[in-house]
């Protein structure tokens, strides 16, 4: 009879309990344009997704509402106490606005693993958002196309839609008018984190202060330089250290100028060329190859920093594990 055939569970059933990883980033490249009069800023920058990931596990509650719970993992050790547990969460906002596209959303408890920075300029309330997207995804049967889901991602941050993509992508606009680029052989890094964070807005506001003051006209920056997409594209290291740069770290630094020390004690200890990713304050260094990160890794350990190598690129947000309901 036909009902032999029939798996225990309906291939549709949705699963009552989903795990997503969604990476962090760096910006290989940061180009950041004047002060616009909706007060954003335009960028043009090459994101890259490294192999640090924020972990959300979604477990269907017998209750309606979202609720959401964090905790830390891994070699950065970072703290999550400055983390809102209420509407204001990414995860919790983006699972929200994911649920108007259910036809039934049930209650959700979202767990939060962190391992990425928070307010450390890798995009970690990002991926949380990303993450919580593809998982609500799947527990609420939504079905939505990758598109769709970019769509609900811009409207929630500009660094959403990219940790659902990953990879390597030039991001113009904001932030969130992505293109996929090349980039074949893996890079390898080494990120340091910082005992404090940087609030994104305070950054780009010193940014605009520190150009009044020196008199400086930004450009509308309007296109990434190709000798930085030539240098990821081949996966030469060397190139791509004596090309990257970000328009922030001038700003970071003058916010938080022991970053300075940071830098000089990377780039002493072997790196290629280290810089603050994004609004920082978590600094990235170019190693050679896998075993020159594992190397500077340990050194920057020994110095008293607290230092992961990791590589990139990596995929863009996708689902680890599920259990049926
Ligand atoms: P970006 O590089 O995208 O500008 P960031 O990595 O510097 O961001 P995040 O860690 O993403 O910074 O978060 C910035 C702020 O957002 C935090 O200070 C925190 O108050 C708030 N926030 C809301 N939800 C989250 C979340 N799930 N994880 C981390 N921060 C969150």
């Amino acid at each position: 009879s036909a009902a032999k055939f029939s798996p225990a569970q309906p291939p549709t059933a949705a699963p009552a309990s989903v795990c997503v990883r969604a990476p962090g980033k760096i910006n290989v490249s940061l180009r950041v344009g004047p002060l616009r009069p909706d007060g954003y800023h335009s960028v043009a920058s090459v994101y890259l997704a490294v192999s640090l990931f924020e972990e959300v596990r979604a477990t269907v509650t017998e209750g309606p509402g979202i609720t959401v719970t964090v905790d830390s993992d891994g070699a950065l050790q970072v703290p999550v106490k400055d983390i809102p547990l209420g509407p204001d969460n990414l995860a919790v906002r983006a699972a929200q606005a994911l649920a108007a596209f259910a036809e039934n959303p049930t209650g959700v408890h979202l767990h939060i693993t962190k391992r990425v920075p928070v307010a450390g300029g890798m995009g970690g309330g990002s991926a949380d958002a990303a993450a919580a997207l593809v998982a609500c995804d799947a527990l609420w049967n939504t079905h939505l196309s990758r598109e769709e889901l970019a769509g609900i991602a811009a409207g929630l941050g500009a660094d959403v839609p990219f940790s659902l993509l990953g990879g390597t992508a030039v991001g113009l606009g904001v932030g969130d008018r992505l293109t996929p680029a090349i980039s074949k052989t893996p890079l390898h890094w080494v990120l340091v984190a910082s005992d404090f964070g940087l609030s994104t807005p305070g950054v780009y506001g010193a940014l605009d202060s520190l150009r009044e003051e020196g008199q400086l006209q930004a450009e509308e920056p309007e296109e990434v330089d190709p000798a930085i997409l030539a240098a990821m594209r081949s996966g030469n290291a060397q190139d791509l250290a004596s090309v990257m740069s970000n328009d922030l770290q001038a700003a970071a630094l003058h916010l938080a100028p022991g970053l300075a020390d940071v830098l000089s004690a990377g780039e002493r200890l072997g790196a290629l060329a280290g810089m603050v990713s994004g609004s920082g304050p978590t600094v990235a260094f170019l190693a050679q190859n896998a075993p020159a990160a594992a190397e500077l890794a340990a050194a920057l350990r020994a110095a008293g920093h607290r230092a992961l190598a990791v590589e990139g690129p990596v995929s863009g947000a996708r689902l680890a594990s599920a259990v049926a309901g």
